[in-house]
């Protein structure tokens, strides 16, 4: 009988521990020109792809993250026609995203093509029907560089990236955030992963504080992750236009029918609310992000512990 093979998130050695994972079947594994990368097969999870060390996306519990980090913009906003995705590479989120009828284009800029090519082999409830879909583009680049030229403009920047390490590092600068804000129409929105706050605080408390210094409404939702191991995981929300946040249910259930009342196993009018009434340990990290003076760098980004 083989050695059963575990794999480790290694994410949070820097906190002293790691979650392992029984592997069923490895079915691919390389260090891409970016990253290590691995996708497994996990007898609770399903399939389980894993950067550097961080878990990605299960196909278990893939749907929250998916759903949360686009319905809520998209239907906070209310008049989306061109959505940025920066990272993305599985393409869970631009499945998400084109599932609004009233969306004219989505435009993904991902900095690892190996990660989309594999997704394409298995991933293929996201990929292909993304692929299929006229509207959508795929841009194969830095997104920090893609966001500091671009002539397009959009209506909502979700920034669907890996942690805060490795090529991902400087999707959580100021500068970038900056070249984002550029990018976006007025009234636009910008969303971004940021981590599990009870265990990645900083984290939360940096980006919502470079926000504050680039934008009138700054703050975070939540939704609950199995997978992303530490309970809550919060979104950062961005925006110029405060009344989006506080859009009545009853308004954002109306544009979900128009938008064509397609199945969410997660996100209703109801959960999208109720995601901006954060914890209060949540609330103290907000309050304690003070609008950033950093004025924004041209380095890199350091790669911090996560
Ligand atoms: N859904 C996952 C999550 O919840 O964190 C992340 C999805 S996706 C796998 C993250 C993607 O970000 C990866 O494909 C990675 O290659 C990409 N990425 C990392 N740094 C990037 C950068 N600077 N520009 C563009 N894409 C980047």
């Amino acid at each position: 009988m083989a050695e059963q093979r575990w794999i480790a998130e290694t994410l949070f050695e820097p906190e002293g521990f790691r979650m392992t994972y029984a592997v069923e079947k490895v079915l691919y594994e390389m260090q891409t020109e970016h990253q290590h990368l691995v996708l497994f097969e996990h007898r609770t999870f399903g399939k389980m792809l894993m950067l550097d060390g961080a878990t990605q996306v299960t196909t278990m519990d893939e749907f929250v993250y998916h759903e949360m980090m686009t319905h809520v913009p998209i239907l906070a906003h209310g008049k989306v026609r061109e959505v940025l995705i920066v990272g993305g590479g599985d393409c869970g989120i631009a499945e998400e995203v084109l599932k609004h009828k009233t969306i004219k284009r989505v435009t993904q800029v991902e900095i690892d093509e190996s990660v989309i090519e594999f997704s394409k082999e298995h991933f293929p409830e996201f990929t292909t029907p993304v692929f299929a879909d006229k509207r959508f583009e795929s841009v194969i680049a830095d997104g920090m560089v893609y966001v500091g030229q671009t002539d397009r403009r959009f209506d909502v920047i979700i920034v669907d990236s890996t942690d805060p390490q490795g090529p991902g590092a400087v999707l959580f600068t100021k500068e970038f955030y900056t070249r984002c804000r550029r990018c976006l129409t007025k009234g636009g929105i910008l969303v971004t992963q940021n981590g599990v706050p009870i265990l990645q605080s900083g984290e939360l408390t940096t980006t919502v504080g470079h926000f504050r210094s680039l934008f009138k409404d700054a703050t975070c939702y939540v939704a609950a992750i199995p997978t992303y191991v530490g309970g809550h995981m919060a979104m950062g929300f961005a925006t110029d236009n405060s009344k989006l946040r506080q859009t009545p249910e009853k308004m954002i259930a109306a544009r979900y029918k128009k938008a064509g009342r397609f199945k969410t196993k997660y996100w209703t009018p109801a959960v999208h609310k109720a995601a901006f009434a954060v914890p209060r340990f949540i609330e103290e990290l907000l309050e304690k992000a003070k609008p950033s003076k950093a004025k924004p760098s041209k380095q890199k980004a350091k790669p911090s512990k996560r």
